[in-house]
C-alpha cells in the first residue's frame, strides 16, 4: 500500500472489471459509428466561461459542482463537467458546420468531473460516452438517438432501463409558460433556496425530489398546455417515430434536466435497480446553446449516457458480459534454451494476430502452468530441453487438458487451425 490514495469521490478501474467498462464504451459507440457519427476528443478542461454560459450560472453543475481554477498564466480554466458545450465549441472553432453538410454528428468517450457529495453511482470522477448531432431540426434525428442508446443498452443484454421523454417547448412558448409556472410557484409555501430557484429556473424546481414539494407541485401548470404549435407538431412526430421503431417509452410531463439549454426534446433514460442514482443516461435538443457561446443558429440534438451507472446497472441486472479471455496462448519455458526460443514464438504469435502471453520471473513448471490457468488462456504451450531437441513443443488444451507435441515450425498454424 502506497502512502497516497485515489482522490475522495473517485475509483480506480482495474483488471478483470475494467474490461467490462471498455465493453460498455465500445457497445454504445458502436452504433454510433455504424450511423454516420464520427469520434471527437477535445481537452479536459475549457475556458470556466464556456460551461458558464454554456451550461448555464443558475445549473447545480455551474454554480457548485464544477472544478474551477486559475492558471499559472492567469488563465481561468474548468475541469469538463460535461461534454456538449466542448463539441459544439470544437465544431464551431474547426467550422465543421460551414462545409455545406449539416448536421455534423459526432460521437466521444471521456472522463468527467463534478464535485459532488460522492455515494454510489455519484463520483466526483465519472466516464460517459456521448453523442451530438449538430445544426439541424429534424424530428428523425431526435428520433435517431433515442433508438441508437436503446440499441446500445439492449446489446449489452439490459432489460430493466425505461426511456422518459417530454418536450420542454422553445423560444416561443418557454416564456409564456415560465411566467405562469412562476406565478403559482409564489403562491406556495417553499424555503428560501427554492423561492430563489424558482425565480432564477422555476422548471427545475418541479423535478423536487422531496415530498412536501411534490405535495404542493399538484396542480401546478403544465408545459404541455402551452406547448406551441409547432413544438406540438415535433413532439408528435419524434414520439410516432420512436413508437414505430417499436422503442418503448413513458410521457413524462414533468421531465426536466440539470442543464439550460434544452429546449423541445427531452430524455432521460433510467434504471429501476440502481436507487436514487437512478439516470443512467439523458439527453435533448439545445437549439439555443450554439448562440448563447457566440455562434451562429445551430439547433442541435445530443445525450450523453454514464459508463460507470451503466456498469451498475449490469450488476443490479446480473448481467454477464460476454468478454473473450483477453489471452489465447500461454508460453511455459523450462531452461534458458527454450526461454529464448519461446518467447521468440510468442512474438511470432503476437504477429499473426494470436493473443499470447509469456511465462516471465524465471518460474518452475507449477507456478508458471498456475499463471498459465490464471491467464484464461485457451491453450499452453509448454517446452524444455528435451522437447527442443525433438524440435517440437508441447500444446496443451487447457479446456479439454490433453497435451500433444506440435513441430516447432508449425506451432502457429496449428494453433490458429485450432483456434478458428
Ligand atoms: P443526476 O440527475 O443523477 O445528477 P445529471 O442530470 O447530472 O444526473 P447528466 O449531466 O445528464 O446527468 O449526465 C448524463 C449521465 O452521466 C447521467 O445520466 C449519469 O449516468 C452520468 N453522471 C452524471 N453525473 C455523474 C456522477 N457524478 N457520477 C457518475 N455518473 C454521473
Ligand atoms: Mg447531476
Amino acid at each position: 500500500m502506497s502512502t497516497f490514495k485515489a482522490p475522495k469521490g473517485t475509483y480506480d478501474l482495474i483488471p478483470p472489471v475494467s474490461v467490462k467498462y471498455l465493453a460498455v464504451r465500445e457497445a454504445i459507440s458502436g452504433p454510433l459509428r455504424n450511423s454516420g457519427y464520427g469520434y471527437i476528443e477535445t481537452p479536459g478542461f475549457e475556458d470556466v466561461g464556456l460551461f458558464a454560459r454554456g451550461v448555464g450560472e443558475s445549473t447545480d453543475i455551474v454554480s457548485k459542482e464544477m472544478y474551477a481554477f486559475e492558471t499559472k498564466g492567469g488563465d481561468q480554466l474548468a475541469l469538463r463537467p460535461e461534454g456538449t458545450a466542448s463539441v459544439l465549441r470544437a465544431a464551431l472553432e474547426a467550422s465543421l458546420h460551414k462545409q455545406g453538410n449539416l448536421p455534423v454528428k459526432l460521437w466521444y468517450s471521456g472522463s468527467y468531473y463534478r464535485y459532488e457529495r460522492p455515494q454510489k453511482g455519484r463520483y466526483r470522477h465519472f466516464s460517459q460516452v456521448g453523442a451530438e448531432a449538430i445544426g439541424a431540426e429534424d424530428p428523425a434525428l431526435d428520433a435517431e438517438l433515442i433508438i441508437l442508446a436503446d440499441q446500445a443498452y439492449r446489446s449489452l443484454g439490459l432489460r430493466n432501463f425505461r426511456i422518459l421523454l417530454n418536450s420542454l417547448g422553445d423560444k416561443e412558448c418557454r416564456p409564456v409558460y415560465r411566467e405562469a409556472l412562476q406565478g403559482f410557484l409564489r403562491g406556495l409555501d417553499l424555503d428560501a433556496e427554492t423561492i430563489r430557484r424558482a425565480e432564477i429556473n422555476p422548471l427545475r424546481v418541479l423535478d423536487d425530489k422531496r415530498a412536501d414539494v411534490q405535495k404542493q407541485l399538484v396542480g401546478a401548470p403544465m408545459l404541455r398546455d402551452y406547448l406551441c404549435d409547432a413544438c406540438k407538431a415535433y413532439h408528435e412526430e419524434v414520439r410516432a417515430l420512436i413508437t414505430a421503431a417499436g422503442v418503448a417509452f413513458e410521457d413524462d410531463e414533468k421531465l426536466v434536466r440539470g442543464l439550460d439549454y434544452y429546449t423541445r426534446t427531452t430524455f432521460e433514460f433510467v434504471h429501476d435497480g440502481l436507487g436514487s442514482q437512478s439516470a443512467v443516461g439523458g439527453g435533448g435538443r439545445y437549439d439555443g446553446l450554439s448562440e448563447m457561446i457566440g455562434g451562429p443558429a445551430l439547433p442541435s440534438v445530443g445525450w450523453a449516457l454514464g459508463v460507470d451507472r451503466t456498469v451498475l446497472a449490469l450488476e443490479a441486472e446480473g448481467v454477464e458480459l460476454d468478454i473473450p479471455a483477453a489471452t489465447s496462448v500461454f508460453a511455459v519455458a523450462l531452461g534458458e534454451e527454450a526461454r529464448r526460443v519461446l518467447f521468440g514464438k510468442v512474438t511470432e504469435l503476437r504477429r499473426a494476430g494470436i493473443a499470447a502471453d509469456f511465462s516471465y520471473g524465471g518460474k518452475g513448471l507449477k507456478g508458471a502452468m498456475k499463471d498459465a490457468n490464471r491467464s484464461g488462456a485457451r491453450f499452453a504451450v509448454v517446452a524444455g530441453e528435451r522437447d527442443l531437441a525433438e524440435g517440437v513443443v508441447q500444446l496443451k488444451d487447457m479446456e479439454a487438458g490433453e497435451q500433444s507435441p506440435v513441430a516447432l515450425a508449425d506451432l502457429v498454424d496449428e494453433v490458429r487451425a485450432r483456434l478458428a
